[in-house]
């Protein structure tokens, strides 16, 4: 039987603002969609942490049995400077400012971006679209739009009628905001805007002299809107109707808001049934800014190229401190911090470490079954990963009290502890095993170094010493090869 019909999974739906049984529209199947980076820029810590987490709850749905598409689009398109849909496309801005081409600025930055998910053990998601490979789709969308009443075109650009829209549906219904007081938040530059209505967004904007990145449509030579690729991307890999759309919390409003409302004016039926949002990342306490110089990049954390932090740390230790915390909740980000969990985190896997060493005993002073079961509960709450982590340091106890020969687990509840302390730990977590990747290579080097002394040893004849290398090493499990081309060796 699948995990996930004996786990019933309970998600925070930011559109309900409660937790909600999951129920996927086809048994068994689960499309996501996480909004992706826009990649005129390094890999932003804050947005690794958004991926990092969906990366968490991807691989937990994997863990549970369910077929999952994940799409995780690449805005490659640019967006604008400001809300108000004037001023210019950040990639173009960028490439006028290095003088280089717009395409070279999204495939820089698109080739960070996937070496940091490298580096942090992402799994890829199953589809990554560009924006700037969906052009026609995205002018098909608007047309549609159009159709319905609810677009409007003014001097090339293509604006979304947002009160038409409210008229029958609810623009807000995600972010809580109301139409009538975004008039006076919205910040419509005098006399540069065409928009009917202050609310209103742009769906396609004609582009001025300046602008490199620009496509042909029946309306001019220009570029989509802000949020029109995600509207595109989702439902034409997910369908009209998917199970969950995730990103960050800043992108709430007025980014997913307007999805919400160009998806359903053109299928008539509500996208998404469970929206998710992270929340944010600080770093020191504060908000995180270039230029302030309060900023760090990822592969930085790597390197120990950054001042503020006072050494390099592991991506193991950095997914491990962002599991720490709900995804739900403020994550402030330290050298500090990362300190306290590089020390939780080997405590970790030196018990994991241990685990195979662990010889059954001929009862269990533990029980493993409802520990197991809390294991899954913590997942099964919204992903709850502090409380999975908890539970796993529980396992880290009874691990080290099997080491001070103070408890025992018979074998098959070892067999048991065992699977599931990986399956989360390595599996579901992505947490990467460095100190045994460590100690390997130091044995292999210890090893070799025995392959040197001994082969000292025979070309001096002194066989006593080069047979006590070799069979110490046997007795270690160890064994050793000569052949033509040296020796060689075996670890049983
Ligand atoms: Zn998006």
């Amino acid at each position: 039987m699948k995990r996930y019909k004996e786990n019933q999974l309970k998600v925070y739906n930011s559109l309900t603002k409660t937790k909600e049984d999951f129920t996927t529209i086809t048994d068994g199947y689960v499309g996501m969609y996480v909004c992706g980076p826009t990649v005129y820029s390094n890999a932003h810590l804050g947005n690794v942490r958004t991926f990092m987490f969906f990366d968490v709850v991807y691989r937990y749905l994997l863990h549970l049995g369910y077929k999952v598409r994940y799409v995780r689009n690449i805005t490659d398109a640019g967006h604008l400077e400001n809300d108000a849909d004037d001023g210019e496309d950040r990639i173009a801005q960028k490439a006028r400012l290095e003088k280089i081409e717009p395409m070279e600025v999204v495939q820089r930055y698109t080739v960070d971006f996937h070496d940091v998910l490298k580096n942090y053990n992402f799994l890829p998601p199953s589809i990554e679209p560009t924006a700037t490979g969906h052009i026609l789709e995205q002018i098909e969308m608007i047309k549609e739009i159009m159709g319905k009443g609810l677009g409007y075109e003014v001097n090339g650009s293509v604006y979304f009628d947002v009160l038409e829209y409210n008229k029958k549906e609810n623009y807000g219904i995600l972010s809580g905001r109301k139409v009538e007081d975004l008039i006076h938040n919205t910040r419509a530059l005098d006399g540069q805007s065409d928009k009917k209505n202050p609310q209103d967004f742009a769906l396609w904007k004609k582009a001025d002299k300046r602008h490199i990145m620009r496509w042909s449509s029946p309306w001019s030579d220009g570029f989509p809107g802000w949020h029109l690729e995600c509207s595109v991307m989702s439902t034409k890999y997910l369908g009209e109707s998917f199970d969950i759309h995730g990103g960050g919390m800043d992108l709430k409003f007025p980014h997913h808001e307007c999805e919400i409302a160009q998806s359903k004016t053109c299928s008539g039926v509500t996208p998404v049934n469970y929206w998710m949002h992270t929340n944010m990342l600080l770093l020191n306490s504060q908000k995180m800014a270039k230029s302030t110089g309060n900023f760090i990049l990822p592969n930085e954390i790597l390197s120990g190229e950054n001042k503020m932090l006072p050494k390099p740390f592991s991506a193991s230790v950095v997914r491990f401190f962002n599991m720490q915390a709900n995804y739900r909740s403020i994550l402030d980000f330290s050298g500090d911090a990362l300190e306290a969990s590089e020390k939780g985190h080997a405590k970790l896997m030196e018990a994991v470490n241990f685990l195979d060493k662990i010889a059954p005993g001929k009862t269990s002073t533990f029980d493993v079954q409802k520990w197991k079961s809390a294991c899954y509960s913590a997942m099964n709450d919204d992903f709850n990963t502090p409380i999975l982590i908890a539970h796993l340091f529980e396992g880290v106890k009874v691990i080290n009290l099997i080491k001070e020969k103070k408890a025992s687990l018979n074998s098959a509840d070892l067999e048991t502890f065992k699977v599931i302390i990986n399956e989360f730990v390595f599996d579901v977590l992505g947490l990467m095993n460095e100190n045994l990747q460590d100690n390997s290579s130091k044995i292999n080097g210890v090893v070799e170094l025995l392959i040197k002394l001994r082969k000292e040893a025979r070309e001096n004849k002194d066989w006593a010493l080069s047979d006590q290398i070799r069979d110490e090493l046997i007795a270690l499990g160890i064994q050793l090869k000569d052949g033509k081309e040296g020796t060689t060796f075996l670890i049983n």
